[in-house]
């Protein structure tokens, strides 16, 4: 039986017609975008036209977007540039956090003179807006970054985007948020929402892994990120991924025009499973807000303390599945999850990270099921 798939949101498989508009622009499009003859100028065409692909899909200026290597760049930038050129002396941000934003802001906490605040998150992950316009209100004269994800990756948990950036703007806070997991799969819109920097990444959308971006709005002026040769409008030097950023472009317009149909087909699955899973294993759970402000393309599954659960997902890929633990660094079996350290889930049970796309099926999790119950 061929392998089944549901680690969607560690990485997504690449979309065939990605792949075509890669490989075209592999061949044809090889010049230097900074070159000025006509293979310059043709790279420099396809680049700007997925600039403005991306742009229109967030509802940014062309001039916004900033083309980088992944989401973990992007990240960094926004948090280490925030610190570094907009006088921000105190960041507030949760535990729940990828590691590529704890990490980053654990960096600049040594290396700069700013406090850092970690939000009480709720045994579901979430953080309530209130609690934010307190610990704003609480300290009116210091320039500060709330960094919070759109949607976390471990347990699919999201913030309410608008009431968080509504709640920045009255306290004049920068806000940058990290929405690796929801560009493609949610409509976000800079234009209505205040949002300062926001990340994405294509291979979280069926496009090619090494290529992301960053939007940052056009009232903050920061300095480059990456010294160079000036590309990117000097922010972030180095010559172009040119087809990383084609495919990037050509996922992400796939990715809107079938916004409503991929959702609607993965939100079925995803409740089918749980139903399924439910009725299946006595005392399973499940992780975060899973009937609220959730992904739809995750399900974190609780199951209950027992010594036949220590291996499920080894057992599962030796079946012919493939899950995670939590995010993709932690899926080996090594390293407890901080996102579910966070929320006080109870260590002795195991959670197992289950994440679909549009191109799983119901088979698919009716037999994921089966295996399930004959391995609890
Ligand atoms: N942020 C979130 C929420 C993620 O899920 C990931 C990837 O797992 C990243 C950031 C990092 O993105 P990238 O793999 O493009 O560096």
């Amino acid at each position: 039986m061929a392998r089944i798939y549901f680690d969607n949101a560690a990485t997504t498989p690449l979309d065939p017609e990605v792949v075509s508009a890669m490989s075209d622009t592999l061949m044809h499009v090889y010049g230097n975008p900074s070159s000025i003859h006509a293979e310059g100028r043709m790279a420099r065409t396809s680049i700007e036209a997925a600039r403005k692909t991306v742009a229109n899909a967030i509802g940014a200026s062309m001039a916004e977007v900033f083309f980088t290597s992944c989401g973990t760049e992007s990240n960094n930038m926004a948090i280490k540039c925030a610190v570094r050129d907009l006088g921000v002396r105190r960041i507030i941000s949760s535990p729940t956090e990828h590691h590529c934003g704890t990490h980053a802001i654990e960096a600049v906490q040594k290396s700069d003179a700013v406090a850092v605040e970690w939000f009480n998150v709720d045994h579901q992950g979430k953080i309530d807006p209130a609690e934010l316009d307190r610990l704003l209100a609480a300290q009116p004269g210091v320039k500060t970054l709330v960094t919070l994800m759109h949607a976390n990756n471990e347990i699919g948990t999201m913030i309410d985007l608008e009431a968080v950036a509504a709640v920045c703007k009255t306290h004049d806070a920068y806000f940058h948020t990290d929405t690796v997991q929801t560009i493609g799969h949610f409509p976000i819109n800079v234009s209505q929402t205040p949002i300062h920097f926001l990340a994405g990444s294509a291979h979280k959308f069926h496009g090619p892994k090494g290529i992301g971006f960053v939007y940052i709005n056009s009232d903050v002026h920061i300095n480059p990120f990456i010294d160079g040769g000036g590309q990117e409008r000097n922010m972030r030097s180095g010559t172009e991924n040119i087809s990383g950023i084609v495919g990037l472009a050509k996922a992400l317009d796939l990715a809107y025009t079938s916004m409503d149909e991929r959702r609607a087909h993965i939100s079925d699955l995803r409740h089918y499973m749980m139903e399924r899973l439910s009725a299946a294993v006595p005392g399973l759970q499940f992780n975060g807000d899973y009937q609220g402000r959730a992904l739809y393309t995750v399900l974190s599954v609780s199951f209950p303390p027992s010594p036949k659960n220590e291996m499920l997902i080894l057992n599962l890929d030796i079946a012919g599945i493939s899950a995670s633990g939590g995010s993709a660094c932690s899926s080996g079996a090594e390293k407890g999850s901080h996102v579910l350290e966070a929320i006080g889930a109870d260590p002795d049970r195991k959670s197992v990270r289950f994440s679909f796309s549009h191109f799983n099926t119901k088979e698919e999790v009716d037999a994921v099921v089966e295996k399930v119950k004959g391995m609890v």
